[in-house]
């Protein structure tokens, strides 16, 4: 990315600008609302430079590398099998919610959205990556959308279901993108939001150095207190709230799974790997380590 323009934004959650400075990533800052304690990168780039980011088949399968600025995935397909793991994860809470239909938010290159289908959900995906969604399309043969939420051709009280994993943290505009959702859904239908949790022990130990901050991807860093808040008062109310630590908090290793998946796949690990997963996370929440929430919340 070169000639990087900058953006300065107040804060999404309270339109105040008085911040305070957390880290300073060249040229980049992370900063925390000293009104609200949105934590968000500002400056940051345009939005509009980060699409081309996401638009090439390089961030799918050439990232990862710390040296780099983008993060980006060394290989996302590797991804797959644990990605159906998270899917099966998320949706064990709205199990009696009869399968309608569902929209991913953010789906890449679809592997979450397979597995909604299969379990019943008649599914749409929409993420802005032509390359994801092209993938999506052509290789998995789903209802995959390019572009922004806003630019989606459904009617009002359409979903019943919608997904937002690890996604909303990338969104230039939290507030409206929720507000747009919202539209999009029926009275009393879910939405289910995963996110990196700043409040989290991880990231209070790691600081600097926690493994999703990845600047400047990431714009928002959100914590259980205000994604609740930005969802009360864009219309929702929270129902559930679940915690996990991620494997990429405990390897250290940019998106983490990097090390593992490659074991994994080398040696054909798969079939013991999700199990210890399991069992991780598992451990995980009992022992508090979480760095990432899930939110369940209804439209009011
Ligand atoms: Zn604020």
């Amino acid at each position: 990315m070169k000639d990087i323009a900058l953006q300065y934004i107040s804060c999404n959650l309270c339109g105040n600008d008085r911040t305070k400075t957390l880290f300073q990533v060249h040229p980049f800052t992370i900063v925390k609302c000293i009104n609200c304690g949105l934590v968000y990168l500002s400056p940051r780039p345009h939005p509009e430079q980060m699409m081309g980011v996401y638009d090439s088949r390089d961030y799918y399968f050439s990232g990862g590398k710390q040296t780099e600025m983008f993060y980006g995935y060394p290989d996302y397909t590797r991804l797959q099998k644990h990605l159906y793991f998270v899917a099966d994860e998320l949706m064990r809470p709205v199990r009696n919610i009869a399968p309608g239909r569902l929209l991913d938010v953010g789906c890449g290159m679809g592997f979450m959205l397979k597995r909604f289908q299969e379990l019943g959900w008649e599914s749409y995906g929409v993420d802005i990556s032509s390359y994801a969604t092209e993938y999506a399309r052509s290789e998995l043969g789903l209802n995959a959308y390019t572009g922004t939420i806003e630019k989606l051709d459904f009617p009002e009280n359409y979903f019943d279901l919608v997904t937002v994993v690890l996604t909303i943290e990338h969104m230039p505009d939290p507030r409206s993108s929720l507000q747009t959702l919202h539209k999009l859904m029926k009275k009393d239908a879910t939405i289910i939001i995963a996110t990196h949790d700043i409040e989290g022990l991880w990231p209070k130990i790691s600081r600097s150095k926690w493994q999703h901050l990845f600047v400047p991807e990431h714009f928002f860093f959100f914590s259980y207190k205000t994604l609740k808040r930005l969802l009360m008062q864009t219309g929702f109310d929270v129902v559930k709230t679940t915690e996990t630590a991620t494997l990429a908090s405990v390897t250290g290793d940019g998106h983490g799974l990097r090390i593992p998946i490659k074991l994994i796949h080398e040696y054909n690990l798969e079939n013991i790997a999700v199990p210890i997963l399991r069992c991780f996370h598992a451990i995980a929440r009992q022992l508090n380590l979480s760095d990432e929430v899930t939110i369940y919340a209804v439209k009011r």
